[in-house]
């Protein structure tokens, strides 16, 4: 039964049955005496951690409520929120389905093999009991076991401290094998979904235990800041995607990415990612997150704190657990680093401004986006590692920061501000003041050149051996297809743009990408114009290209032989996270 106050008023209480997983509804249950006669309910528009307007209530579907046996009549408030006008405060029950078939970690999907819901999908808010406790209970298909991160209760069920710990949970359900190992003392659990990755890589799990010390290390604890703490894994053919929860991971990871001879090593940096998010975001969160406003978007102007220092330090965490080759922490840096330098839209969008557009630019990427915005994850973990580099010029590093900010806000809950992240850095590195302001809100690149080579790196460029037509191009069952056209490219300027379907180059059929490598031009003369014909809205048409000489497709980060000794010492410090 679910526990009463002093008021005799019992806490929320939601069932989910996911007992008929092939129909692909969660038939939700919820319990509750309503704190007024007016009540109010609401499902989330977007979850944590994932900056996007999804309009959950989408999957929404037959919500009735009932008070002493009775239909209570509902009116639609908001696109997803209802209010009726209760005859008294006692005992409400509302009942609802979610059609769960969306895979990812922030959506939900129910079928014959799984079950994963997201809460903000599936959990109604009762207007007036947030910050009520809230008690979960799951109905499964047998043979199935419940993977998720609250404590349990005495009756079978789960109990959250409110409404957001309940959102804040990533349920997992099925058939699957599952891993205790602990973590300096802490109990830690590994599940996966679509395999075993613990049984089939012995090392797995000793390897993720070395990531999570690091993690602790690098934020001057002893210990994880959650309690106890849940690995969810899910493994299907093809995907990608983590998130963060207080007590919790969701990892989604392709096999086939897996099978890559990167793969492990790309997989523990994820690990290395959403655990420390335990800190960063999580506890050390922005202010304006503080609370969540789960009905519309909220401007964050310092997510590139929270999501491009965490991607920076990722990379280095597994080395600095003395997991990977040194050569190997160089090809991923520089694999950033080069995505960086390719991107022109970080010539056009701010750091800050990237961090505030989330909603309506990253996660809404298209064509367009490399000409028009730099991801705050991108951007941010370049300007983490320059100022993780500078804060070293003045004898400290990004992990002092971290710890200071930890001790300031993050342990007490406190949500940061853009002033606060200010203080912190100047406390380290007066000059950063002007710099930061600079790398935050301007659009020209740090001398990244300057502060790589005080640790004895320097990047390279490798040029493409073919003229530059300003396109890309997807094979697509239609023929070739221009899938991005440089912003001031040769293709754009010819007049082509995305969509277009590539038919011949100066009278030659085109039929493979390879078809498409243009001549450099010979002895340094500009490459030979080109002419195009191509099909647009079902009509043939053709321009005449100028090609731009050959281009850098990539810059790798790479060991200056010349370099100093008092370079390499820093560089091994850098490298393994120390001070
Ligand atoms: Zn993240």
């Amino acid at each position: 039964m679910p526990e009463r106050d002093a008021a005799g008023a019992a806490e929320p209480s939601l069932l989910l049955d996911l007992t008929a997983p092939t129909s692909h509804l969660v038939q939700a249950r919820l319990q509750f005496t309503p704190p007024q006669q007016r009540l109010v309910l609401r499902l989330p528009a977007w979850t944590p951690g994932s900056y996007l307007i999804r309009d959950y209530v989408s999957r929404l579907e037959g919500l009735e409520v009932v008070q002493g046996g009775r239909r209570v009549a509902l009116e639609r408030l908001e696109v997803a929120a209802w209010v009726a006008e209760l005859p008294d405060r006692s005992p409400v029950e509302a009942r609802w389905r979610i059609l769960a078939t969306e895979p990812s970690v922030r959506t939900c999907e129910l079928g014959g093999d799984h079950g994963f819901l997201a809460l903000a999908g599936v959990a109604l808010l009762v207007e007036g009991l947030r910050w009520q406790p809230h008690r979960l209970e799951l109905r499964l298909p047998p043979g199935w076991h419940p993977f998720l991160p609250l404590p349990p209760d005495e009756e079978g069920g789960w109990r959250a401290a409110d409404y957001d710990a309940l959102i804040d949970t990533p349920v997992e359900a099925g058939p699957h094998p599952c891993h205790s190992f602990s973590v300096a003392g802490v109990p830690h659990r590994w599940v996966t979904r679509g395999g075993d990755l613990p049984a089939s890589d012995p090392a797995w799990l000793a390897e993720v235990e070395r990531v999570c010390l690091a993690c602790c290390r690098l934020m001057g604890v002893e210990a994880p800041a959650s309690p106890s703490y849940l690995f969810i894994q899910q493994l299907p053919e093809q995907g990608y995607g983590g998130l963060e929860h207080d007590h919790a991971s969701v990892l989604v990871y392709g096999r086939t990415a897996l099978a890559r001879p990167e793969g492990r090593r790309k997989l523990l940096q994820l690990v290395a990612h959403e655990y420390l998010h335990q800190w960063n975001v999580r506890r050390l969160r922005p202010a304006p997150l503080s609370p969540i406003d789960y009905d519309r978007p909220t401007i964050v102007p310092t997510l590139w704190f929270a999501e491009g220092v965490t991607s920076y330090l990722d990379t280095l965490l597994p080395f600095a657990a003395g997991l990977g080759t040194e050569a190997e922490l160089l090809d991923d840096l520089g694999a950033d680093l080069s995505r960086y330098r390719l991107t022109p839209g970080r010539r056009v969008q701010s750091l800050r401004e990237s961090s505030q557009e989330a909603w309506v630019k990253l996660y809404r990427a298209d064509s367009h986006a490399a000409d028009n915005q730099v991801s705050y994850y991108l951007k941010g973990a370049v300007v983490a590692l320059v100022l993780d580099l500078h804060l070293r010029r003045h004898g400290s590093w990004l992990g002092a920061v971290l710890q200071r900010l930890w001790h300031s806000h993050g342990r007490w809950r406190r949500g940061y501000g853009e002033d606060d992240l200010r203080r912190a850095f100047t406390a380290q590195a007066p000059d950063l003041d002007g710099l930061l302001d600079a790398w935050l809100t301007g659009t020209d690149d740090p001398d990244l050149e300057g502060y790589l080579a005080d640790v004895g790196l320097r990047m390279e460029a490798d040029v493409c051996r073919h003229a530059d037509a300003g396109w890309q191009v997807e094979a697509t069952a239609a023929g070739l297809q221009l899938r991005r056209v440089r912003r001031d490219g040769p293709a754009q300027r010819a007049g082509l743009q995305v969509g277009d379907e590539l038919l011949a180059l100066d009278g030659r059929r085109l039929r493979r990408e390879d078809d498409l490598q243009l001549p450099p031009g010979l002895g340094g003369a500009p490459p030979e114009p080109l002419e195009v014909l191509f099909c647009r809205d079902g009509r043939v048409r053709h321009c005449r290209l100028q090609p731009a000489p050959p281009q850098v497709e990539r810059w790798r980060l790479v060991a200056d032989p010349e370099a100093p000794a008092a370079a390499l010492e820093r560089r091994r410090r850098w490298e393994s996270l120390e001070p």
